[in-house]
């Protein structure tokens, strides 16, 4: 793509003239890529009557972080026109509460059909536990969208604390009690309760012989009030995705304490998720998204293409930051702790298609499972789901139209999971998920607030 390695030249040459000048990365970040400056897009298939979707439009939200990535690059780069889904309307959600209010009344009333999702909001919604009057509306998982691009930032104050990947050793979980102790909890924020972002911070605070219900304060804030806290000291963390962490630190707001691929590497990220009615009714339409959505995963893992997707996710209507602040984490490329080390390592970036332990799109069952679990061991749900666990994972997992899609596809063999389960998962303090037997794993755990 020659005329888009010129693009990238004239855009870096702009980035490094204006070292000083915010307000001019920000205004080439939010001028579009013009057309020339683009890879060519998918050329439309022929479709035969069997793969021709019964409908050709469908409404989905995102939230402008880099898990949103496959759905904005499918429309963008023409993978869902590619399959027949010609009108895809793509939606910025102000929040997750805004997204969990849309699904819940749909695109015939004004919502949305299907999205991205933190983990396990499909169950809950499902099961009618965040909905108003506690409706149940049936969702079906059908595609994990990413793994890592997700860390937790600390504010610049407590720069020499020891805050990194094991708070135990450094000594920094004292100085967290301490802070308690004192009367200044450390207070520490993600954008929406009892999901990914609160589990990634919980996870790691226990690991460092912290109750992150009893030493610190957790509280959901929107990601904007979030780091405006952080900037005038009256929030000290935030449990975050790629951009939020970048510009924390280059806004010398913050440093990040650590990497949650560094907690759990090739973890379980976001959801690509539908309401069940919509997916009943439009079977075809689905494997039509589906496809485009897992055609737009290896476009994304494509290190050619990672400049375009940098600039494309950076414009107004998307996530509207100068490109700059996806550039580094695509290429692995973090300044890390409170001494901004630069490190470089691709297992940590956010992978769209493959991992190091196979497929990153297929949505496992033992990834539903470890969800319902960890829920469990915060006591957000109460021990007895476990014994109902099977039935929500098999009523909500949509993994059987993920495998159509991608045979359909012509997905090689190898790169389809065989298992709906990916077997043990080893966490960086020693602890195990065996998806076999998620009560040992509950009891292997020492702090937990489970309740009956
Ligand atoms: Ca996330």
């Amino acid at each position: 793509m020659p005329q888009f390695r010129s693009f990238s030249r004239r855009h870096f040459l702009l980035a490094a003239g204006a070292s000083a000048g915010a307000s001019l990365l920000n205004s080439c970040a939010i001028n579009p890529p013009s057309a020339a400056d683009l890879s060519p897009k998918a050329s439309a298939l022929t479709l035969s009557p069997a793969q021709l979707p019964e409908v050709t439009t469908v409404k989905l939200g995102y939230i402008a972080i880099v898990e949103s990535a496959p759905l904005l690059i499918a429309e963008e780069k023409g993978f869902f026109a590619r399959h027949g889904m010609t009108n895809v309307s793509i939606s910025k959600q102000a929040s997750w509460g805004a997204a969990r209010d849309n699904i819940e009344i749909g695109s015939d009333g004004g919502g949305i059909d299907g999205g991205q999702w933190q983990m396990p909001m499909p169950h809950l919604i499902s099961e009618g536990l965040i909905t108003k009057a506690n409706r149940k509306i049936p969702m079906l998982t059908l595609a994990q969208l990413c793994t890592n691009g997700n860390g937790i930032a600390i504010a610049n104050k407590h720069i020499g604390k020891g805050f990194g990947l094991d708070l135990a050793k450094s000594g920094c979980a004292d100085y967290i009690r301490e802070m308690k102790a004192a009367g200044t909890p450390f207070k520490a924020a993600y954008t929406f309760p009892r999901v990914n972002q609160d589990f990634w911070i919980r996870y790691w605070l226990a690991a460092g012989g912290l109750d992150p219900d009893q030493d610190l304060d957790l509280l959901a804030v929107p990601a904007s009030q979030t780091v405006a806290n952080m900037r005038t000291g009256t929030m000290d963390g935030f449990s975050t995705g790629d951009p939020w962490p970048y510009r924390i630190v280059r806004d010398k707001i913050g440093f990040l304490a650590v990497l949650n691929g560094q907690v759990w590497p090739d973890h379980p990220e976001e959801y690509f998720a539908m309401r069940e009615d919509w997916v009943r009714q439009y079977p075809k339409a689905t494997k039509a998204i589906l496809k485009a959505v897992l055609e737009a995963q290896q476009w994304c893992d494509d290190p050619q293409n990672k400049e375009e997707l940098s600039q494309i996710l950076a414009i107004r209507k998307y996530f509207n930051v100068p490109a700059t602040f996806l550039q580094g984490p695509y290429q692995g490329k973090y300044l890390m702790g409170d001494t901004f080390e630069e490190i470089t390592d691709m297992s940590l970036a956010t992978a769209y298609w493959k991992d190091s332990r196979g497929s990153v799109s297929y949505p496992y069952k033992s990834h539903d499972l470890w969800f319902l679990t960890e829920s469990v061991r915060w006591g957000f749900l109460p021990q007895s789901i476990l014994a109902e666990a099977e039935r929500i994972i098999n009523t909500v997992n949509g993994e059987k139209y993920w495998r159509e899609a991608a045979q359909e596809l012509g997905i090689a063999a190898k790169d389809i999971p065989q298992d709906t389960s990916r077997g043990i998962e080893k966490f960086f303090d020693g602890a195990e998920f065996d998806p076999k037997n998620p009560q040992a794993y509950l009891d292997s755990l020492r702090i937990k607030a489970i309740r009956a």
